[in-house]
């Protein structure tokens, strides 16, 4: 088997180095025998991460469809992100997509289960009669995490911070983490205080908040791409409380990105997308609100692959990695066009070669 040989600024280091991939391996130490040198300087960082995405279901239906999942997971490869995390999905991931070495690593989250006190879920959400016993079942089902709500409609009841406080306390327990979806101040606040791991679109925290889940190396996910595209037509709208809610929330994000970060909050970026979703904008719009470059870069790549529990460009890593020409912590956009993308050493952009 030939090797392949790197060469490049490696980040978040910033350091240029010598890089080889034996098999779906790196290491920093050159192999006996030939390598083909495929990169010969510009940026190599680890694969791009998706940490909020709900790939293969169907738009109209929310069904779970495998070949809607297949296409959007090759063009996430395509495209230089070899990591997704997960957080509601309505059914298992079959185990042939998960071990279909063409498609991103993936950390699931099993279900969207939500509190059955909430008002007007839309659909893909289940509401167990025992929403503790069935966090657990989804975090030790997947990949150590689930799914769950703060809160759903603005101006309805928020979970109370009892009922989330059972749940965290049980699925840490067993070894798992909890990632919630909070958009009101009151889910937001109970989700933080009782424990939640990873707050999912994140509005309406405060820095006491942000400060507490610093303390216990927590996460936020802005998901901006899933909100902007709506703010310009909420603005439109006649006046009111839901607008209020709406328009503050996302204002409430731009602070809280920044303030997270400054915090030691790992910020991570997710599209919420169903089908591809494109970490390039998500990284685009965190330096939009403030963030950064280096941290919006390092929220789709090394920071968020650290908090999911996976390696950089470390000696024995999986080979995930992208290759650019340019520093993407001075220009976030070069990362559109990555010259060599790797997913278990294996080039997965169709441009190369
Ligand atoms: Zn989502």
């Amino acid at each position: 088997m030939t090797s392949l040989h790197l060469r490049g600024t490696v980040l978040p280091e910033g350091e240029v180095r010598d890089v080889w991939v034996v098999g779906d391996r790196l290491t920093f130490a050159r192999p006996a025998g030939g390598a083909d040198t495929v990169v010969d300087g510009g940026y190599l960082l680890p694969g791009l991460v998706d940490a909020h995405a709900h790939l293969g279901h169907d738009p109209a239906t929310m069904a779970f469809d495998p070949a809607l999942f297949t296409e959007a997971a090759l063009a996430y490869a395509a495209a230089g992100t070899t990591l997704l995390r997960v957080p509601g999905h309505r059914s298992p991931i079959p185990a042939g997509l998960r071990a279909d070495r063409r498609l991103p690593r993936l950390v699931t989250a099993g279900e969207w289960l939500a509190w059955s006190g909430l008002h007007d879920l839309d659909g893909p959400q289940s509401t167990p009669g025992d929403l503790t016993a069935a966090a657990v079942a989804q975090a030790r089902a997947n990949d150590g995490w689930c799914k769950t709500y703060g809160d759903w409609e603005p101006f309805t009841p928020a979970v109370p911070a009892g009922v989330l406080r059972e749940l965290c306390a049980a699925v840490h327990a067993a070894g798992g983490r909890v990632a919630a979806h909070c958009q009101t101040a009151e889910g937001t606040r109970n989700a933080v205080l009782a424990g939640v791991d990873s707050i999912e679109h994140a509005w309406y925290l405060t820095d006491d908040l942000l400060a507490v889940l610093a303390e216990r190396g927590g996460a936020v996910t802005p998901t901006w791409s899933g909100f902007l595209p709506h703010v310009a037509g909420v603005r439109t709208k006649p006046e009111g409380p839901r607008k209020d809610w709406f328009l503050g929330g996302v204002e409430s994000l731009r602070t809280a990105t920044v303030a997270a970060h400054e915090a030691g909050v790992t910020v991570l970026a997710g599209t919420d997308s169903l089908a591809f979703g494109d970490v390039v904008t998500e990284i685009e719009h965190l330096v939009s609100a403030g963030l950064p470059p280096a941290a919006a870069v390092g929220a789709a790549s090394w920071d968020a692959r650290r908090y999911l529990g996976f390696p950089g460009l470390t000696e024995g890593a999986p080979a995930d990695l992208v290759a650019v020409a340019d520093d993407p912590r001075r220009f976030p956009g070069v990362l559109r066009h990555p010259s060599l993308v790797l997913l278990s050493g294996t080039s997965a952009n169709p441009g190369y070669r």
